[in-house]
């Protein structure tokens, strides 16, 4: 029996196609409207914000979308990253069952967030574009699109939400070390920003205002365009390298997943790792069962509702068909900041409608319980978002114990967490609560869901 730990792939072997999950699935999901006139948008609506390259990939319905070479020799410094077997750690669990987990902490910035940044900077700089505006929560996304601006030579400009921006002081330096120009939201500086402002100066922002704040600005420049980090099609399709790079590992490695486990916030490193053998599923291929692990404090999975809402608080994005929470749901403070938004992505939305995955919630304690015994184990410290994926992975495991069954569980390592280590401090020190959300805040939150919903 070989005793491998990791599973290297050679530089040859980087994908050279992004797998586009639409090709595959037995209905498309449901159109995405405008938010005035609340019909099917057109490419041209959207062309004020987004560049036409990315628009087409929004809508495509071709398996295989070819990665640009200039995308795949940035890829080339960390891609293809490692997959490991987490061998201390099933012996820590004394669990029957093998668990592997494929790492994406090893980009520059620390997270799968450079897979879509630095193709969307590419498509952008392609299309004449010199300024990119973005939101960011934790400071992951902003500092990955700051990373990709440096090498294309693109401003980047970035709304980040103002308790992150007082509270994460080494995120927005990695920003500003990149050339990044980094504002704390609500700002002065849009007209949502300072509506906010008006009615509460000490705001401390959301992911939804500092949204309405980039698009605003980006609506307003002709040579300037927005980009999202998550949800939307094209930044699931970029994320795709992970889940194509481990099948080829495994296959090295001898082995298939029974289980699929990955952390949702907007759902693009979930569906990197997953969507590739969900394809494979719909294709006639391997049945495997696949997890999406959100916080119970932002539960849009497993609590909100499946409907169309908008993207932002001020009502300026497209309207989506995804399972929500209500564009107005503040989630109380927790630490895994890459998990607070209030929708999923539409298309990981439609896979759970259609019955491909499953979902689960976790509070934030058992979260990272999980993720300090991975620590002690397999060396690596994780995001406080990966976390919740090392949960749903453990609990597989053990449960793998309990039936004696052996089965391979495959995880999504996302992130590392050095970045992070006052939320470790406030966990070790016991200032971490498992917060509840406000009941009654959900439920004016989804009536509140614009009317398209009948
Ligand atoms: C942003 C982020 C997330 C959440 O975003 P998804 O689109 O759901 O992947 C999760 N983990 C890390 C490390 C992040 O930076």
């Amino acid at each position: 029996m070989s005793d491998e730990i990791k599973y290297v792939l050679d530089e040859s072997r980087l994908p050279k196609f992004w797998y586009n999950i639409a090709a595959d699935l037995p209905a498309p999901p449901p159109p995405v409207l405008h938010p005035a006139t609340k019909q099917p948008v057109t490419p041209a609506d959207l062309e004020v914000i987004f560049p036409m390259s990315l628009i087409e990939q929004e809508v495509s319905t071709e398996r295989e979308i070819e990665i640009p070479r200039p995308v795949r020799d940035i890829y080339r410094q960390w891609r293809p990253t490692p997959l490991y077997r987490a061998r201390r750690l099933e012996k820590a669990l004394d669990t029957p069952a093998k668990i592997y987990y494929k790492y994406e902490g090893v980009s520059p910035a620390g997270s799968h967030k450079p897979n879509t940044a630095v193709a969307q900077a590419f498509y952008n700089k392609e299309a004449g574009v010199r300024r990119i505006v973005t939101e960011t929560g934790a400071g992951q996304w902003g500092s990955s699109l700051a990373l990709a601006g440096a090498f294309f030579g693109l401003q980047i400009e970035i709304f980040m939400v103002r308790v992150s921006f007082e509270q994460k002081p080494y995120r927005r330096a990695l920003m500003e070390s990149y050339g990044a120009r980094c504002v704390a939201s609500p700002s002065s500086e849009t007209q949502s920003g300072r509506a906010i402002l008006a009615q509460r100066p000490d705001h401390p922002g959301s992911l939804g205002i500092a949204i309405s704040e980039a698009v605003e600005v980006a609506a307003q420049s002709p040579d300037t365009k927005y980009a999202l980090g998550s949800v939307l099609n094209h930044v699931l399709l970029h994320q795709t390298v992970i889940g194509q790079e481990t099948m080829e590992q495994l296959a090295m490695a001898g082995d298939e997943p029974d289980v699929v486990v990955g952390c949702t916030g907007g759902g693009s490193n979930f569906a990197g790792i997953a969507f590739p053998f969900i394809g494979r599923m719909l294709r006639g291929g391997r049945k495997t069962r696949i997890v999406a692990v959100e916080p119970a404090a932002c539960p849009s999975l497993t609590r909100g509702r499946y409907a169309y809402d908008y993207g932002d608080t001020a009502h300026l994005t497209p309207l989506v068909k995804m399972h929500t929470l209500g564009s107005t749901f503040t989630p109380p403070g927790f630490h895994a900041g890459g998990l607070r938004y209030h929708g999923m992505a539409p298309l990981v939305s439609h896979c759970k409608e259609l019955g491909l995955i499953e979902a689960k919630a976790y509070p934030q304690l058992s979260c990272f319980e999980a993720g300090v015994l991975f620590a002690r184990t397999e060396g690596i410290l994780p995001a406080p978002e990966a976390n919740h994926a090392i949960r749903g992975a453990i609990d597989e495991a053990l449960r793998c114990r309990q039936e004696g069954r052996s089965e391979t569980i495959l995880f999504n390592l996302c992130g590392h967490g050095h970045f992070d280590m006052q939320a470790y401090m406030d966990y070790f020190a016991g200032r971490l609560v498992d917060q509840q959300y406000d009941e009654s805040e959900l439920a004016m939150a989804l009536a509140g869901l614009p009317s398209v919903n009948g």
